[in-house]
């Protein structure tokens, strides 16, 4: 007897062999094949008419065989089998490409129907290796068709089979998690059903609706364990700090905090002050001023007696945020360290001597801070700067480095607003959405090739003018991919055959620390007119006196990251430019980059930026630390997020004891288990 829990490999047709690779895609129970989804549905609902066809569609036909299949051998030992076929309206060529057998399949003046995409023209219409039954099977061929993820070793045909087999055994065993009123109040299907049409639907609607209460589902399981996480950390409590006086701060900094800056501030610290554990994210576009928020919490911590880790993404970034911050905050009695892996051992083993004995208040670094020789005396504070780089697990490991520190979490891209919900459900937010007074939006322009020497001779004017110029390369040395600018050929380039009067300096991200800082250090100094780099300068870096930023092959980047390097520019008080070199992309890649001609709103950037790219690439990697969503789409409206969310806070106010509770609480452990930094 098939059960939920049965291993795939009972199943007909699958065995060890394909149940161990099947296994490679998540799938070993008859429960994980009934939620392993289609991608998407060929549509084989309608027989066309030969006469009808247009090339480039997709569709189904049904003709009867009027020449012979032939057989020819052609280049690489590979054969072509041709024939044509016949319906009341037209004629049209069957090719296969090394497919001999179907010579054999089909008989002349046998019919059978066929599915796939017409070529050639209007007058000799083409299908090239489609799919096809013998007429009398037509009616099991034709309707909605799933097509699934695959790997190598596993066809449509046996993925879909085994499904065909869970369904009829188990569907109706799939325990109906969504309470009633939540189904009935959404008009959701009933999950069995809704498992037999996402595979098999009647219809497309079916299919859209079997979907949307599939990723409702997920959605609601995600968000009652964000909302159970969120409620035993407030039950747990944090530790009360006591208020500061924060006018020595104030006084002391060079410009005054815009309103969001005093908002989102005084979120923190009314968080440390309330006896409640801080886990709050401050979410603000390049150039908001975070690091005045950080570092003013960070006073709060010193005037405590507690210590503040602030963690940054680069060595860079560290870096430049202990030379600002520490001469500022060195004055007003609060000690600060720099920790980083590229530095000298002896300047390592003094910071870890300042954080371990309490010394510093304020420990400035990368991931190093996280590394096993790192303890401190007291901290109170962890700040994670540009989180998305971070994994959720190394947020965690930094804090276990103290008693229950309060957390701060900083981004910078800012994300959209259904990933923000879901990557940072279990925190409290706070929006810095008021950029310093003065700031100019930043001119830019997407350009291609037969503009180069136009803004050569405007790179030229600017540096006239007194001011910086950053020039960004995709990649580091020559011809790491064809045809990408590599920064170190570009800069040799500039300096000695277009600007030899101009001093032209070089960063990338496999230099030494050291190396890396001397650049750095010098273009801020003014001491150099052009910094070509790679994207080690996307985050963060600040030279307010740099107002152009040209980016080579712009069409390599995703739209939030080239809004996150034009967030390099216009710093200060001079208007400042961005120049995108579209590179060798096609029009729709220039079409991409227009659109950030068009706005400076990092938010609605970056909903394009992940329409266009999706979840996976928006973040570059997997490491964000979510669990794994299979029916709920990122890109998705976010409507169905909201009502989901909704839905699962109104159902944990009912209480553990309610019906259902258990059976919920039970997916929730499942979904987050896939994720142990969650728990
Ligand atoms: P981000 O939010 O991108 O981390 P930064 O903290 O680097 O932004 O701040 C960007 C620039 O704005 C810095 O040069 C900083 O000194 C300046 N700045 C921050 N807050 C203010 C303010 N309230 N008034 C004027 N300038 C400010
Ligand atoms: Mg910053």
């Amino acid at each position: 007897m098939l059960t939920l829990g049965s291993n795939i490999k009972y199943l007909k047709g699958i065995g060890e062999k394909r149940a161990e690779t099947l296994g490679r895609l998540g799938v070993s129970t008859v429960e994980d094949i009934l939620r392993y989804y289609p991608r998407s549905y060929l549509d084989r609902t309608a027989v066309r008419n030969i006469g009808s066809l247009l090339p480039d569609e997709n569709v189904c036909v049904s003709g009867q065989v009027i020449t012979a299949p032939q057989t020819v051998r052609i280049s690489g030992g590979r054969t072509r089998t041709k024939l044509r076929i016949a319906d009341d309206t037209g004629v049209m060529d069957i090719i296969f490409f090394n497919q001999k057998y179907a010579a054999g399949n089909l008989k002349l003046y046998e019919s059978y129907v066929f599915y796939g995409k017409v070529t050639g023209d209007l007058i000799r219409r083409e299908m090239i290796n489609p799919q096809y039954a013998p007429g009398a099977k037509a009616g099991e061929f034709l309707g909605i068709v799933p097509v699934y993820p695959l790997s190598a070793g596993v066809s449509q045909k046996l993925v879909s089979g085994a499904v065909k087999q869970a369904l009829s055994a188990c569907a109706d065993l799939v325990e109906e998690t969504l309470p009633e009123e939540v189904r009935k109040k959404f008009d959701l299907p009933q999950v069995g059903l809704a498992l037999r049409q996402i595979h098999f639907p009647e219809n497309f609607d079916a299919a859209q609706n079997a979907r949307r209460r599939m990723a409702f589902e997920e959605l609601f399981v995600l968000t009652m364990g964000l909302v159970l996480i969120k409620n035993r950390r407030d039950k747990k409590g944090g530790r009360r700090l006591r208020a500061v006086e924060m006018a020595p701060f104030m006084k002391a900094l060079p410009y005054e905090l815009t309103g969001a800056q005093h908002r989102c501030l005084a979120d923190a610290i009314g968080d440390m002050t309330s006896g409640r554990l801080m886990n709050r994210l401050i979410q603000g576009d390049v150039g908001s001023g975070k690091t005045a928020v950080a570092a003013a919490c960070a006073y709060f911590i010193g005037k405590n007696g507690g210590q503040c880790a602030y963690m940054a993404p680069t060595e860079i970034l560290a870096e430049q945020h202990y030379v600002n911050l520490s001469p500022l905050l060195e004055k007003l009695g609060i000690k600060c360290a720099l920790l980083t892996g590229g530095m000298k051992a002896a300047a390592r083993r003094e910071a870890e001597r300042l954080a371990e004995s309490g010394e510093a208040a304020l420990i400035i670094g990368t991931h190093a801070l996280i590394s096993q020789k790192v303890s401190f005396n007291d901290l109170a504070l962890v700040i994670t700067d540009e989180q998305h780089r971070f994994g959720v697990g190394q947020r965690a490991a930094l804090a276990e480095k103290g008693q229950d520190p309060h957390i701060l979490v900083m981004s910078a891209t800012p994300i959209p607003r259904t990933l923000a919900l879901i990557m940072y459900g279990d925190l409290d937010v706070s929006i810095l959405d008021e950029l310093p007074p003065g700031r100019q939006a930043v001119k830019t322009y997407a350009v291609d090739e037969s503009f180069r020497d136009r803004i050569n001779r405007f790179i030229d004017k600017v540096i006239n003018k007194g001011r910086q110029v950053f020039i960004v390369c995709p990649a580091v040395e020559e011809a790491e991919i064809e045809g990408l600018k590599s920064a170190q050929e570009h800069a040799a380039e500039l300096q000695q055959n277009i600007f030899p009067h101009l001093r032209v300096g070089l960063v990338h991200g496999r230099m030494k620390s050291a190396e890396k800082e001397a650049a750095m250090g010098a273009f801020a100094a003014g001491e150099l007119d052009i910094l070509v780099a790679t994207t080690v300068i996307e985050v963060g870096v600040d030279v307010p006196n740099a107002t152009l930023m040209v980016v080579e092959n712009a069409d390599r980047f995703g739209l939030s990251q080239l809004h996150q390097l034009r967030g390099r520019v216009g710093r200060g008080e001079h208007e400042s430019y961005c120049v995108l070199f579209k590179g060798a992309g096609d029009e729709n890649a220039m079409a991409r980059l227009k659109a950030l001609e068009r706005t400076n709103d990092g938010f609605a950037i970056a909903e394009e930026d992940l329409k266009q790219r999706g979840p996976g690439d928006f973040f570059g990697s997997r490491q964000h630390g979510l669990p794994q969503l299979t029916a709920a789409d990122l890109t998705m409206d976010v409507r169905l997020l909201s009502q989901a969310q909704e839905a699962a806070e109104d159902f944990i106010k009912g209480g553990e004891n309610q019906p259902g509770y258990a059976a919920l609480k039970r997916r929730v452990d499942a979904l987050f288990s896939t994720n142990s930094s969650f728990n």
